[in-house]
């Protein structure tokens, strides 16, 4: 416990910071009135930004070394959470940036590569795996996962699925051109490797959750992969039609020695099958778990990896959650 029975911490690698109890606000709300910048996003726990592990908890609900959404869970008695990193760190780490369009194409699908050019000088740092905000003229803001940066050129790109009624998605398929001005401000998240030593490490992707899962495999060498295990890709989408990147991901996979699967939800030849159904078929015990994209499939992963007895420092997901009420289709 934190020392004193009734009060709240919340502690982080290398720092800590305590908050007040209250008995009607999240402890989100109450860490974020305390100053601490937790990150989040959706607060309805699919986005699972907020998630914390509980190591000590007046509320006998609350069991030390699950992990916990703290926008849904009470401020109203002490206990101390811990997040996976700094939250200080993470805020300042992220910048904003002016950009302009230079380049759009359809890469496949429904697919759509984005690519943004920052001003001389102005290089957007990151790590593989995470993800930058970006803001239209008409200040509509989404988030979408840093494909790659090339410093020589300080070009952004992304890659990004139409969605149909979606307002970025009509904004990218029927107005955008290039040279086009937007605001771009990042990196964000926390979804980067962790270097944790495990039997396996299985990357799992839907649609364009494999940019980030990508972005992070092209971050590493063989030698940060030398405790990880056996090392396996399955990405899902919904057709062939839909794949994108694959030479890239091809090249990567060759190189760090990763395996593949794909696996289709709507192909009419073959067998149609999700992420989570291989996923369901596979031996966890000692793995290490990346998941990105849609949120029910992060969702399901996470419940999968409990059922499975996988250690819960080990699952790390990127929910691609939709700004407004969930609906359509899961690749
Ligand atoms: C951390 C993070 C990273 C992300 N990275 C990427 C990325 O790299 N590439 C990418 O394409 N997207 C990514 N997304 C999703 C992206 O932010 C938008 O939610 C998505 O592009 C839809 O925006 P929109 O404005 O076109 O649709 P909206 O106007 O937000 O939504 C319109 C309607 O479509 C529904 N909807 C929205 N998205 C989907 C979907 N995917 N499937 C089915 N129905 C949907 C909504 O519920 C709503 O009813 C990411 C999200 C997060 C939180």
């Amino acid at each position: 416990m934190s020392g004193l029975s009734g009060e709240l911490l919340i502690r982080w690698p290398g720092g800590s910071q305590a908050v007040l109890t209250s008995p009607s606000s999240s402890i989100l709300d109450a860490a974020l009135a305390a100053g601490v910048p937790i990150p989040h996003s959706c607060l309805r726990s699919d986005c699972l930004q907020c998630s914390a592990f509980v190591v000590a908890s007046d509320d006998s609900a609350l069991e030390p070394g699950s992990r916990v959404d703290l926008c849904q869970t009470s401020a109203a008695r002490g206990g101390v959470f811990e997040l996976s990193a700094d939250p200080y760190q993470l805020r300042a780490s992220a910048k904003m940036y002016p950009a302009k369009v230079v380049e759009l194409a359809s890469v496949g699908g429904e697919t759509m590569l984005l690519r943004l050019l920052t001003p001389r000088n102005q290089v957007l740092g990151f790590q593989g795996g995470q993800y930058a905000s970006i803001t239209l003229g008409s200040g509509l803001t989404r988030k979408y996962s840093i494909a790659g940066v090339a410093s020589a050129t300080r070009e952004v790109s992304f890659y990004i699925r139409m969605v149909q009624g979606g307002q970025f998605s009509q904004w990218l398929g029927r107005q955008a051109k290039n040279g086009d001005l937007v605001r771009m401000q990042g990196p964000y998240g926390d979804f980067v490797f962790k270097r944790q030593p495990a039997a396996k490490t299985l990357f799992l992707a839907t649609g364009t959750g494999i940019v980030p899962v990508l972005a992070m495999l092209e971050a590493l060498t063989t030698a940060d992969l030398t405790n990880s295990g056996e090392l396996h890709v399955v990405w899902g989408n919904r057709v062939r039609a839909d794949l994108f990147l694959q030479d890239r991901l091809d090249a990567i996979c060759a190189r760090l020695g990763v395996s593949q699967t794909q696996v289709f939800s709507r192909e009419s030849d073959g067998q149609r099958m999700r992420v989570t159904d291989v996923v369901r078929g596979m031996n966890l015990a000692g793995a290490a778990v990346y998941a990105a994209g849609n949120p029910e499939m992060v969702r399901d992963i996470r419940g999968l990896c409990v059922t499975k007895g996988v250690n819960p420092r080990f699952v790390h997901s990127d929910a691609f959650t939709f700004d407004r009420a969930i609906g359509g289709e899961v690749a």
